[in-house]
């Protein structure tokens, strides 16, 4: 569960980390507004939840109200990565001298809080070498001890005054993360500003199974779809590659992208029907993937509880709606998959009862779309 930017930086306030003056603003007006009261240069920033918005020209900079109004004209209403964009952080513009990098997150291998610092933060993080990135295990029973921070503030060259707050920084970022159940928080570029070191952009993203012991406004920071699937009880996820998949039970889901990935393709998304998916959910699971426009939908199912006569059915229902406009290939095995498999050889929707075939299939399929996108006759 992703937070916006300004959601993520009060949240950094309340620990005490320095961030800089502004507010989230839903029109020009208002964005002149904080412009005049910040009585400076300011920068617009769009509020979507992904990063990377620097370099897609989300980030604005404005020396007066009246320019400020005009670039938040711009960006509202604007598509940033795929997001749209329906509010801003209007801040005082920082001068910055130095961006550093400062991240936790969990280390799925080691089972740890893993602390990541460099001198060379900002908008190119991910192609900086390697040497210049301190990473640390944190033993989670003991905690980061403010030696440690010292020793990080050492590592990425900081001295004096700025080493001072950066351990200061460090140590609250980590109670952050470990009292907000954090799974990811980052602050990148963490701006040497003068004498001062200030968070100028913050991400933090919760354990979504915490949510019951904060009060984040869960409604603001879902996307539509995730707010469609959870709405009907059931499990989605976004991920980056090319395959819608709907499966039923998360080893049956996880089994399905790791046969994708196999084949040379990847998901796009996954939706986990669960194990006694009927009819119903069924169809608007698969209407709810179907809106993502993938290159190619999977749906595989190993029916237990779930039929797949049911499963069938509910297919061939939602490609006569017509709401289905990208192609789609089906496993289908267990409980009535005769049945299940006969339903959809009518219908002409191809169908297997072996999920390596399938797979197969789905991810020639996506490649082949991929190469036509790639000749130029992309209709997204
Ligand atoms: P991101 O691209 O989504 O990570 O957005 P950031 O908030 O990190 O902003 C991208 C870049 O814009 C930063 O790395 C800075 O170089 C620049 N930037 C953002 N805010 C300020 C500011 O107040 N002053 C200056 N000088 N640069 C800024
Ligand atoms: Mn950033």
């Amino acid at each position: 569960m992703k937070l916006y930017e300004y959601m993520a930086k009060e949240v950094f306030a309340d620990y005490g980390i320095p961030i800089p003056a502004g507010r989230v603003v839903w029109s020009p007006e208002e964005a002149a507004d904080v412009a005049a009261e910040l009585g400076g240069p300011v920068v617009v920033k769009v509020q979507v939840l992904t990063g990377g918005r620097g370099k897609a020209g989300g980030i604005q900079f404005a020396d007066d109200p009246g320019s400020a109004r005009e670039k938040a004209g711009d960006l509202l209403g604007s598509e940033i990565r795929g997001y749209a964009v329906d509010r801003l952080l209007v801040e005082e513009h920082l001068n910055i001298n130095e961006e550093l990098y400062l991240g936790i997150t969990v280390d799925p291998a080691n089972r740890c809080p893993l602390i990541i610092a460099s001198s060379r933060g900002g908008v190119s993080i991910e192609d900086v070498p390697g040497k210049y990135i301190d990473r640390r295990e944190i033993a989670i029973q003991w905690g980061l001890f403010p030696y440690q921070a010292r020793a990080i503030a050492e590592q990425i060259g900081l001295s004096g005054k700025i080493a001072g707050q950066f351990v200061k920084i460090a140590l609250s970022l980590y109670r952050l993360f470990r009292e907000q159940d954090a799974e990811l928080t980052e602050i990148n570029p963490l701006a040497v500003s003068g004498d001062r070191l200030i968070a100028a952009d913050a991400r933090l993203n919760i354990d979504a199974d915490s949510r019951f012991r904060h009060d984040y406004p869960a409604t603001a920071i879902r996307s539509e779809t995730e707010e469609r699937v959870a709405a009907l009880g059931l499990s989605y996820v976004q991920l980056e590659g090319d395959v819608a998949v709907m499966a039923n039970g998360a080893g049956e889901t996880m089994a399905t992208m790791d046969i994708l990935q196999h084949y040379g393709s990847g998901a796009m998304n996954f939706l986990d029907a669960g194990g006694g998916a009927d009819m119903e959910s069924t169809t608007n699971a698969l209407r709810i993937l179907a809106s993502t426009r993938p290159r190619v939908l999977l749906v595989n199912i190993f029916g237990g509880i779930t039929r797949c006569d049911d499963v069938a059915r509910a297919v061939v229902q939602v490609t006569e709606e017509g709401c289905l406009q990208d192609p789609l290939v089906v496993r289908l095995s267990g409980t009535n998959d005769e049945q299940g498999l006969a339903i959809l050889e009518e219908a002409g929707i191809p169908s297997f009862r072996n999920l390596e075939d399938a797979a197969r299939a789905a991810a020639r399929t996506a490649v082949l779309r991929g190469e036509e996108d790639v000749d130029g006759d992309s209709d997204q």
